[in-house]
């Protein structure tokens, strides 16, 4: 790595000041529990940040253990001085990745700038795994342990989900009443490929609430190129999605996953000092919401189903619960659902581990803080007879369900917002629910 300085980490040096070395973050930080390392904790590595910057410590010293980061920001919650630990975080990162020569690198950017965002290539992607997984090739390659010397790329295939048939939402169709508040869905790219179902549980719940529902034109949010440190990606793809996504004239625009509100809600600070875009951007980040939050701003419409039962824990997604603060709405909108039991999940706001592309990049200290989490996941199972893990993000709900079936759990994740459609439609006979 050649030495050039760290213009973004120097912006935010008073936000790093702020740390008065107290160490109430340390028992937040999941890297910090699992290994034990002052170097792998927010403190540790805020110290690490500015040995770097005052030239004492060199960016390959440092540059490791702020990419074991998951970037949680659980620390931030548990800060008494208000540290703004992600912000200091994803600066830093951007500066050591403009400096990153590697070819490592260089395939990164490649995913994030050409690959994520051309969604018509994740959906022939998508369809082609799927055909992998319907025709019973995986269940070959899985049980003849095919990629057993590939170790990587067999912990990748254990994560994905069973895909669904994709039904896209078409773009610019109007859903719901006329007359009713106007919202546009972004829809993503993870999130519609290997969950595409939610969306339209999205639709159907928000239309029930009095909604006019459209899915602009749009791109990718760009949240997975941020974490890495790639935000100059980010901040193109935030332009075209602000040109595209406020002509549409939205009182809210809405998302169901919660690692891409999180960022979302930052292209106004991400787009602060662009002459053309600064106004737009903030205007875009004030009318962000995630579904759970905008649904929460009102009373319910009444519900059709009265015939669930099922007993449901909650986790709460860091990107939800630490970053857009969105910490009960989740659990107050479900605990109205008749025949819904909610039962606590003890350490419901610590990380799964999935943190958006960690698991495939770290999956050994991935697994470990999945395992941590599942701990407490058995016990609201087996002691508290949950048999639905309710989460907000993709990230989770893969890694999670894969937790589950390594802990052979008799549980399924669910994202809330399949769950409150399910109360909205009319009950369907035992014969034909299955
Ligand atoms: S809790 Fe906040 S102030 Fe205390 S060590 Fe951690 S980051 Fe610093
Ligand atoms: S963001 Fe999460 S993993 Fe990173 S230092 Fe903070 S608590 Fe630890």
């Amino acid at each position: 790595m050649s030495q050039t300085p760290l213009p973004h980490l120097q912006v935010e040096l008073d936000k790093l000041k702020a740390c008065i070395h107290c160490g109430m973050c340390l028992p937040a930080c999941p890297t910090y529990r699992v290994t034990g390392s002052e170097a792998e904790s927010p403190r540790g590595r805020l110290y690490l940040m500015k040995k770097m910057l005052e030239g004492d410590l060199s960016a390959d010293a440092v540059g490791p253990h702020l990419d074991q980061c998951l970037a949680c920001h659980g620390c931030e919650t548990v800060c008494p001085s208000g540290v703004q630990y992600g912000t200091v975080l994803l600066g830093t990162r951007e500066d050591l990745a403009q400096r990153d020569t590697s070819s490592k690198r260089k395939v990164k950017r490649y995913i994030f700038k050409h690959i994520l965002p051309n969604h018509a290539l994740l959906v022939i992607g998508g369809a082609l795994l799927r055909f992998y997984q319907r025709i019973g090739l995986r269940k070959l390659v899985r049980q003849f342990k095919i990629l057993k010397p590939f170790p990587k790329l067999d912990y990748q295939e254990r994560l994905l989900p069973d895909l669904p048939k994709r039904k896209a939402l078409p773009t610019n169709m109007v859903f719901g009443d006329l007359n009713g508040e106007p919202v546009s869905l972004l829809t993503g790219c993870v999130m519609d490929i290997f969950y595409n179902p939610v969306h339209w549980d999205t639709v159907e719940v928000l239309v029930a609430n009095g909604y006019r529902v459209t899915v602009p034109e749009q791109q990718c949010c760009g949240a997975l190129a941020h974490h890495a440190g790639e935000t100059d990606i980010t901040r193109e793809l935030a332009r075209l999605n602000i040109d595209d996504i406020l002509k549409t004239n939205p009182k809210w625009i809405v998302v169901n996953s919660a690692g891409c509100g999180s960022t979302l809600k930052e292209y106004g600070h991400l787009l602060a000092g662009d002459p053309l875009y600064e106004t737009r951007a903030a205007e875009f980040s004030a009318k962000m919401v995630d579904v759970m939050e905008l649904l929460a701003k009102k009373p319910l419409a009444p519900f059709r189903n009265y015939a669930m039962h099922e007993t449901i824990t909650y986790h709460a997604a860091c990107h939800l619960y630490h970053v857009q603060k969105v910490k009960t709405e989740p659990i107050e909108l479900l605990a109205q659902i008749p025949g819904i039991e909610l039962v606590p999940l003890e350490n419901a706001e610590a990380c799964c581990g999935s943190a958006g592309i960690y698991n495939v990049e770290h999956p050994e200290l991935s697994t470990e803080i999945l395992d941590s989490k599942m701990s407490y996941v058995k016990a609201a199972c087996q002691g508290q007879g949950a048999t639905t893990l309710a989460t907000g993000n993709p990230g989770c709900h893969l890694q999670l369900e894969k937790g589950i079936q390594a802990n052979q759990l008799p549980m399924r994740v669910r994202h809330p917002i399949s769950i409150l459609a399910e109360a909205y439609r009319a009950p369907q006979n035992k014969d034909s629910n299955g």
